[in-house]
């Protein structure tokens, strides 16, 4: 079975790795987009697609500002439905409360649906070195929990393999035959070996898209339909929320559902929308809301809108570093242009090289259905990590020599003959040297004859003067970059 393995290092190093396959970095590149262009069309059927983004950042913004009242209603009405609520400060925490939930009722064959808190809060390793099975149902995350790797991807766990290495991992784990590649053969073997864990299981655990703080209920979306399965048959259900999956009411709810699927996948609606209020008869329902670090997000005016975040993954299959470098090579739990800035946003010293990981071209703004400024955050903290001396000493200088060549015009056009020089007259192993980082994997350019700026003279008279630079002028913006 070929293996492509969890990077480590910054992401420049990991995505160098990524991008040495280069059929692999094409096809991915390829495959995200299809579904960005799959997303496009789904948002321009519906009408009123950007009115509803700006409802969907109100409400997001409106719940941000009242999150402990929302959460304590919520909590009434859900205790109120028969679920008892739990409270965790950080991963720690509700690890603990979940094993001990298990380990109180004797459980150890866990049936999980997809969260990305539980990843984020390391808590299959943490329950599996207590004895308990976790058996992950939705079938990207079991590919990949086959495979002992995390999600790629917050929606498609398994984006980066084909499905040659899928069928090789289930002859080699589910006994089908040698070179099946068929996906909907591949999808009935994973059927029928996952049927038999949601009938053995003793507890099911689902992620929380939205917690609706006016009914109490939790809303879980999923197309495989494993989470209903994970949770009407065993008793006992846990469902593990952020603080910040909360929403007012059913109106508002309705607001969010309407972006989510077609943001997501291109889909009007997932297949399953679930909306659990309180535990089945007989049973039991958990309810683990989580800091975990949320506080401090919201604390801080400079990134607490990443909160905001219904986790739909649409900036991760439209930006194109992520597409060209893959999930793995952004080292934590939520990669791409989202995961960059929350990363950075809760630590910076041990994720500064991944405000970088961005062109700035603002194509995930463009996308995001609750009109997160991501780029603009990304471009603040990389200030916040020059502030704080974070950035590599070889970066640091390159953007002092750039930032001498571009305060003034005559330094500017001198380096800019001066590479055209070069350009033409240097020989390759100068111009290729390992101080190019660019033509490691490009050829560059022919040298034009002469600058744009000789162009001009010569052909339109002198040039104009610059703009006085203000509030309003152009570049002036705060992201100083053109949006997607
Ligand atoms: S930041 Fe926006 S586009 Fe990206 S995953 Fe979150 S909601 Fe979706």
């Amino acid at each position: 079975m070929s293996s492509l393995p969890v990077f480590q290092g910054g992401h420049p190093e990991a995505a160098a790795r990524f991008v040495e396959n280069e059929p692999r970095t094409h096809w991915h590149d390829q495959s995200l987009w299809f579904v960005r262009e799959k997303r496009d069309r789904a948002a321009s059927l519906v009408p009123d697609w950007e009115a509803l983004r700006d409802a969907a950042a109100g409400i997001r913004a409106h719940v941000r500002g009242r999150l402990p009242e929302l959460l304590e209603e919520f909590e009434r009405n859900a205790v109120a439905r028969g679920a008892k609520v739990h409270w965790a400060a950080d991963a720690g925490e509700h690890n603990e409360i979940v094993h001990r939930i298990l380990a109180e009722r004797g459980v150890t064959r866990l049936v999980k649906s997809k969260s990305m808190l539980t990843e984020e809060c390391g808590l299959n390793p943490y329950l599996e070195a207590r004895g308990i099975e976790v058996v992950d149902t939705d079938l990207g995350e079991r590919i990949v929990q086959l495979r002992h790797e995390p999600p790629s991807h917050i929606i498609f766990s398994a984006i980066h393999l084909k499905r040659e290495e899928i069928g090789e991992l289930f002859h080699e784990k589910l006994s089908t035959p040698a070179g099946l590649s068929d996906p909907t053969k591949l999808t009935e073997a994973a059927r029928g070996h996952l049927r038999q864990r949601f009938l053995r299981a003793q507890a099911g655990l689902t992620g929380v898209n939205f917690a609706v703080a006016e009914t109490g209920g939790v809303v879980v979306c999923t197309n495989e339909g494993n989470a209903d399965m994970g949770t009407s048959l065993p008793p006992v259900h846990i469902a593990c929320m952020g603080v910040e999956k909360i929403v007012p009411s059913l109106e508002h709810l309705a607001v969010l559902i309407r972006l989510l699927a077609r943001s997501a996948t291109g889909q009007p609606v997932t297949s399953y929308t679930s909306h659990f209020h309180g535990p089945m008869p007989g049973g039991e329902l958990h309810i683990v809301v989580v800091d975990n670090g949320r506080s401090r997000l919201l604390a801080d005016p400079a990134v607490r809108g990443l909160l905001a975040c219904i986790r739909c993954g649409a900036c991760l299959n439209t930006c194109p570093v992520y597409r060209r470098s893959g999930g793995y090579s952004y080292g934590w739990v939520v990669p791409g242009p989202i995961g960059s800035a929350l990363a950075a946003a809760r630590d910076p010293a041990s994720h500064a090289t991944l405000p970088f990981a961005s062109t700035l071209c603002g194509s995930c703004d463009a996308v995001c259905p609750v009109r997160i400024p991501i780029h603009d955050t990304l471009l603040g903290e990389r200030r916040t990590l020059a502030a704080r001396g974070l950035i590599a000493p070889g970066k640091r200088l390159g953007l002092a020599l750039v930032g001498l060549l571009l305060r003034s015009r005559a330094s500017y056009e001198a380096a800019g003959g001066l590479l055209r020089f070069a350009l033409k007259w240097f020989p390759r192993f100068l111009l290729y040297g390992p101080w190019n980082v660019w033509g490691r994997r490009r050829e560059l350019p022919a040298p034009p004859v002469e600058s744009f700026r000789q162009t001009w003279r010569r052909t339109r008279g002198p040039l104009p003067s610059p703009a006085p630079r203000g509030k309003g002028s152009p570049g002036t913006s705060a992201g100083g970059s053109p949006r997607g």
